[in-house]
């Protein structure tokens, strides 16, 4: 990585006790998962330290990003290449996802035929009995399962049409109330607001750097939040991962479920695999003609953070700092990073278009290529509209199963083993947004030394 000769130097040591802790925390969960059950507290201190930053983070750096770019104007060349990377590799992804689906089929007479009996009894359930076990499944609260996209549709007449999808993924860019959004983690219009202000503030004739330093200043001490909870992270990331896992062993449900519908976990694996290390990686080198299995180790912190926290969103302030420590200019991740890890995620549209195939062939429907053209957009939409929590690709997913006319209450047959998936498909959206923020620096011009504003009168820390 060549974008920025002063950043810190990445260290290997820490990759591999996190690597160490996630291999003992899973031996753990499956010899005494009783035992591992009881760090669960652990696992959310450290999860709630990471969340508690996020904000801030957001905020500072979205706009030390900003005002690193200078000129209101010159947001718009990496502006675009950013949306542009983020709407072609989203595409690319489910693209993945369902050539891998057709080709292996793995919904084809692989599920238990009482399995779908049961499921089938379940669609004469109300509604709120799958919005409830959604929550449940999920960790979120069943208003926020609601919110996802209105309520879940009762019949296949209230099926949301794409512009209900649009203009709930347009009203959340937008917040009437930007104390509240902070409050609720809303990353996405905290970035919009803090875009538009950066850009503002660049425009003000007679701007002193107080606002600029006070900033930057606030930006570099929350980094070094980051690094110490980088420093303790292997031990979180060890309860993290050894409480969820010790749960799944002793429900002792979760092997019974990977016999059941393991060529449906292969297969969502199998497309991850492909979009991890061929596509990405590809994009990578034709953009900057550089080693990207290179970057990907340069990275493996924030991925390893990712597949232990199952959230985008908590794992963040690790992304932005090995970015930084990989040599990607402030410029271009400090904006590119946080976009992407509300809006981008590829794992998940992969994922969401692989499961609605999945679905429909365990139920015997055809879907032409028409239909599968709606699951490709509807499962872009749904990737997009999804939070960086655990699991809210699960419930996006309604929208790419309503929109198909597929019974929503075949969901259950992927929900044992979605915590799991969800892992993968996380670490696999971090990446994509850590290729983001380098295919987008390419667009940004230097200027001199990393952290030196374009803006003469202005200087942002690096
Ligand atoms: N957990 C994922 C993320 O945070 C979203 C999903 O459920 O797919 O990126």
């Amino acid at each position: 990585m060549t974008d920025d000769p002063n950043a810190p130097k990445h260290s290997n040591a820490l990759t591999y006790w996190i690597a160490g802790a996630i291999v003992a925390a899973i031996a753990l969960a499956l010899l005494w998962p009783n035992v591992a059950m009881h760090f669960e507290i652990g696992g959310e201190l450290f999860l709630r330290s990471l969340k508690m930053i996020v904000v801030p983070l957001v905020f500072t750096s979205v706009m030390c990003g900003i005002l690193g770019l200078g000129d209101v104007r010159r947001l718009g060349k990496p502006g675009a290449a950013a949306i542009g990377y983020y709407f072609c590799t989203t595409v690319l992804a489910v693209l993945v996802g369902l050539v891998v689906v057709n080709i292996i089929r793995p919904g084809v007479g692989t599920v238990d035929p009482a399995r779908l009996e049961q499921l089938d009894k379940g669609a004469e359930e109300p509604k709120h009995v799958l919005r409830r076990t959604l929550a449940e499944e999920s960790g979120l609260t069943e208003a926020e399962v609601a919110d996802v996209f209105g309520e879940i549709p009762s019949a296949a007449d209230d099926v949301p049409s794409t512009s209900t999808i649009l203009k709930n993924l347009a009203l959340m860019l937008v917040t009437d109330n930007l104390f509240q959004a902070a409050a609720e983690t809303e990353l996405l219009p905290i970035i919009v607001f803090t875009i538009c202000f950066g850009a503002l503030l660049t425009t003000m004739p007679r701007r002193t750097r107080t606002l600029t330093t006070l900033v930057s200043e606030a930006n570099d001490a929350l980094l070094a939040f980051v690094m110490i909870l980088m420093k303790i992270s292997p031990l979180g990331i060890f309860c993290l991962v050894t409480a969820r896992f010790g749960q799944a062993q002793a429900e002792g449900k979760f092997l019974q479920e990977i016999q059941q519908i393991g060529w449906y976990f292969a297969t969502v694996l199998i497309g991850l695999a492909i979009h991890a290390f061929i596509v990405l990686p590809l994009i990578f080198w034709i953009v900057r003609r550089e080693n990207p299995y290179r970057y990907a180790v340069a990275m493996s912190q924030a991925l390893l953070t990712a597949f232990s926290t199952a959230s985008s969103s908590a794992t963040l302030p690790v992304t932005l700092e090995c970015a930084k420590s990989a040599g990607i200019s402030k410029r271009s991740s400090d904006f590119v990073i946080p976009l992407g890890a509300t809006i981008n995620m590829d794992g998940t549209a992969l994922y969401e278009a692989a499961a609605a195939i999945f679905i429909a062939q365990v139920i015997g429907m055809d879907l032409t290529l028409s239909q599968q053209a709606i699951v490709a957009v509807t499962a872009t939409l749904a990737a997009i509209g999804a939070a960086g929590i655990p699991e809210a690709g699960l419930v996006t997913m309604l929208i790419v199963l309503s929109a198909v006319g597929l019974p929503l209450e075949y969901i259950g047959l992927i929900l044992s083993v979605d915590w799991l998936l969800d892992r993968f498909r996380t670490a696999v959206n971090v990446f994509g947004d850590s290729v983001g923020a380098a295919v987008v620096a390419v667009t940004i011009p230097e200027d001199g030394a990393s952290g030196q504003s374009a803006d003469p009168q202005v200087q942002v820390s690096s």
